[in-house]
């Protein structure tokens, strides 16, 4: 019987990211549709798809892992040694009385209904010390939380406090986390409250632990509220406190806050991406704030002092004389407060045209023109 590993050319350790990958790899290589009329291909692509229908399926794989082999009916498929497989010595039984147990294939139907199957699995991991109901009920840590919160350019500035809703796996108050209804227990329909179950093998007579109830002999319910899953899923609102001077993509982090874990593990975290809305004037760079502001040619030419707006408010810029457009200016601590140290702010002067619409001003500058030949560009010209 083939390795389902080595038909699909991954180790025994593989993940199932890996074994997904190689599969789709071989399954692209040997597709019927790319190879027309190649046998071998053909018969290559059938196995890998069988391999993988084993390996895809952690019930499936569990058993392939424990007993080098998988089959519905309970039976290896073939002779031959087991790669890698313990040597059971199975020869000889008849295994499909295990999984054909209580209900018969419906007909079109190409694998047995899923109870069954599962049944069968739980029988076969008693015999190796294992439990499949184990594994899955362990507890795990809740997963986090990812929202985004939009504030504008004054609350990254000055902190904020948001309000924000968000919806999460709490845990079920009703069942405590355990996804079991309280109170009275149901007989075990498997084995009528006895904790086991007999199985024929052939001529061989087993008496198992009940694999439905784990030998107890009797069911509890699952609690109506959470349906057993130990969560319910609420909406909450969550108050968050932006610090003074947030910045841009800046990710706060609310322990606990995340959906709750199973069977009573820690509740992931949530975490909060800030957005900050731009302002139309004012342009944040770490914690200095930029700012443009428009300076006429006769302020610029005879040297002013002009009032800027800052974040704290109006303060006093002193345009020496013969300011040059796309000059900077910076006023120090004036920019975003953040931990205890401040950043500057930076003004750029952006020069204005005259905007000559009437006779005077039009005389007006002919007559600096006049008083003023030389060439503007002359530098250029010299260095051209
Ligand atoms: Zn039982
Ligand atoms: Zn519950």
């Amino acid at each position: 019987m083939a390795d389902f590993y080595q038909t699909l050319g991954v180790e025994r350790t593989a993940s199932a990211e890996d074994i997904k990958k190689s599969y789709r790899h071989l399954a692209r290589k040997h597709h019927p549709d790319l190879n027309p009329g190649d046998k071998a291909a053909s018969e290559r692509f059938k196995q890998v798809q069988e391999a993988y229908d084993v390996l895809s399926d952690p019930k499936k794989k569990t058993m392939y892992d424990q007993v080098g082999f998988y089959s519905e009916s309970g039976a290896p498929r073939g002779a031959g040694p087991q790669p890698g497989g313990p040597n059971m010595g199975f020869g000889g039984f008849d295994f499909s009385d295990f999984a054909a147990r209580g209900a018969s294939r419906p007909p079109g139907s190409t694998g047995y209904p899923q109870e069954e199957t599962a049944n069968f699995q739980d029988i076969f991991s008693q015999w190796f010390g294992r439990s499949q109901n184990a594994a899955q009920q362990a507890p795990q840590k809740g997963t986090d939380l990812e929202y985004g919160l939009n504030i504008d350019f004054w609350q990254a500035i000055k902190g904020t406090q948001a309000r924000l809703t968000i919806s999460r796996h709490e845990g079920c108050t009703i069942c405590a986390g355990t996804g079991q209804r309280s109170g009275n227990n149901t007989l075990c329909p498997e084995c009528n409250g006895t904790g086991n179950v007999t199985q024929m093998a052939g001529a061989m007579k087993f008496s198992l632990t009940c694999p439905k109830c784990e030998g107890g002999g009797r069911l509890r319910g699952r609690c109506s509220t959470c349906h057993g899953d130990g969560r319910i899923a609420k909406t909450e609102t969550v108050d968050v406190r932006i610090p003074a001077g947030a910045q841009q993509g800046a990710r706060l982090r609310v322990a606990g806050k995340g959906n709750a874990g199973t069977h009573g593990a820690a509740a992931g975290d949530l975490y909060i991406t800030v957005r900050v809305e731009e302002h139309p004037f004012f342009r944040r760079e770490g914690d200095d704030i930029h700012i443009t502001v428009p300076v006429r040619i006769d302020e610029a030419g005879l040297g002013t002092k002009i009032e800027v707006p800052t974040i704290d408010g109006r303060a006093l810029l002193k345009i020496p004389q013969g300011t040059g457009n796309g000059q900077k200016f910076r006023l120090r601590e004036k920019g975003v407060s953040r931990g205890g140290t401040r950043g500057d702010q930076i003004v750029e002067i952006s020069l204005l045209a005259p905007d000559v619409r009437d006779e005077r001003s039009r005389e007006l500058l002919k007559e600096y023109a006049e008083l003023h030949p030389e060439d503007p560009r002359s530098e250029i010209w010299s260095k051209v």
